[in-house]
């Protein structure tokens, strides 16, 4: 029987909704909390989906989304005022497992820019700064990115940042290398994070990309995340005015006060990416015939799908709570870290067990799993690999650092 023949062979048993919500953690929203994730599930759906497994192959951008994009009202969310979306840290978080439900790759745009950038501008800027760079990247007029990692420095930027800068009358002089940005290809508002030269201490500046000194060459053949459009950064000799550079932050733990923030959202990422894998293997195990019948009916096939079902709903459970903490301003470095850490650990897994239950045609792009497999292999390691964060948690529960 041919594969056509076999996926499309009428069923005689009654097949349950394919849903990735099996605790309903969504019943804890609210009617304009709903309303928000249905908004972004079905442009996810019917925008994104049928479009994206060809944009990844490619290796491009789509950039006629961003206006649609820009409707949903997901800018800033958790912020308040400067053109926000405003609402609670944890509507941000359903946020980003819908926006990953489809695409980590949308995903990872959205969280670069508003949360990263956005966050660095919310955190770090002064009144006057805020006013100036959020309305229009609420907007999604102007596109951020968010320069810290560098070429020869990934873990352990917090005391080996490269990229210095020095002040020269009304303005700072900028040089070195940031690698790995996501959107600077073609971003307006670019967070640099700079270690000043006489103080040692980590600044940070926004840099326009016309900005004299300021250069981007894309990164290309990666094998995760093909639609973010991630480049290489470098400063030479870029001059930024002093009133580009925010004020309020003093020391890398300025810095990692975004990071804090944007890492639970990553943990979020994982959690959305495994739940479209599960949903995506399910759909497919109901309609793929062997031996007669569906192969959900097997024995071992459900084995795997309830294993996938497990994490996600676990990571959910995780995630839930650690939102409810960031909401009353109670999360910490250890528990964004221990979520982030958990929760791509299991997303990892459970993309795994979807391809493998979709045997060969699980490394076809056509059938989504492929891609869910490989950009879960970014988000395992981007914001902070597992080792970074396993250790930002041990020595929370020890009081021993084992940082090297
Ligand atoms: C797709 C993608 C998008 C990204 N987007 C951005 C972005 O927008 N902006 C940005 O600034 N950065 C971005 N990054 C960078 C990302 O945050 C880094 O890749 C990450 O922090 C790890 O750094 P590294 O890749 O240099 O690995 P390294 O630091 O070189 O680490 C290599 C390995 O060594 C391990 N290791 C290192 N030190 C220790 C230690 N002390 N103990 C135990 N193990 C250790 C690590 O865990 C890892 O397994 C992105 C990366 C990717 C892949």
């Amino acid at each position: 029987m041919s594969q056509q023949t076999s996926l499309s062979r009428k069923r005689d048993y009654s097949v349950p909704p394919v849903d990735g919500d099996f605790y309903r953690i969504s019943n804890l929203l609210n009617e304009s909390e709903t309303a928000i994730v249905k908004r972004v599930r079905d442009f996810m759906e019917l925008e994104v989906a049928p479009i994206i497994d060809d944009y990844w192959a490619r290796d491009k951008f789509p950039f006629e989304i961003i206006p649609k994009f820009a409707t949903l009202g997901i800018g800033g969310i958790g912020y308040t005022g400067y053109g926000s979306a405003g609402g609670s840290m944890l509507l941000n978080g359903f946020i980003a497992m819908e926006l990953a439900r489809v695409d980590s790759s949308i995903a990872t745009f959205w969280g670069v820019h508003t949360g990263l950038a956005g966050g660095s501008i919310y955190l770090c800027g002064d009144e006057e700064q805020k006013q100036r760079w959020l309305p229009p990247m609420m907007r999604f007029e102007k596109i951020g990115s968010f320069g810290l990692t560098e070429p020869l420095v990934g873990s352990a930027t917090s005391g080996g940042m490269t990229t210095t800068c020095r002040r020269e009358g009304d303005s700072w002089v900028v040089n070195g290398e940031k690698k790995w940005i996501g959107n600077a290809t073609f971003s307006d508002i670019n967070v640099i994070w700079a270690r000043e030269e006489t103080s040692n201490q980590v600044k940070g500046f926004v840099v326009g990309k016309d900005n004299r000194g300021f250069s981007v060459k894309k990164i290309e053949n990666k094998m995760a995340l093909r639609v973010v459009q991630n480049g290489l950064i470098t400063l030479k000799d870029c001059r930024v005015p002093e009133r580009d550079r925010l004020q309020n932050a003093n020391s890398f733990k300025d810095t990692a006060k975004v990071l804090r923030m944007t890492r639970a959202g990553v943990a979020w990422f994982a959690v959305g990416c495994a739940m479209g894998a599960y949903e995506h293997a399910l759909r497919y195990a109901t309609q793929r015939i062997q031996f007669g019948k569906p192969i959900a009916g097997f024995q071992l096939v459900q084995d795997l799908l309830v294993r996938m079902l497990g994490n996600v709903t676990a990571t959910q459970c995780v995630m839930l709570r650690l939102g409810q903490l960031q909401s009353e301003g109670l999360m910490t470095d250890e528990h964004a870290s221990l979520a982030k850490a958990f929760c791509t650990v299991k997303c990892r897994e459970t993309v795994g067990y979807a391809r493998e239950l979709l045997g060969g045609n699980g490394i076809l792009l056509d059938n989504h799993i492929g891609r869910y497999v490989a950009d879960a292999e970014a988000i395992y390691s981007y914001e902070g690999t597992r080792e970074m964060n396993t250790l930002i948690v041990g020595k929370a529960i020890t009081g021993l650092s084992a940082f090297v």
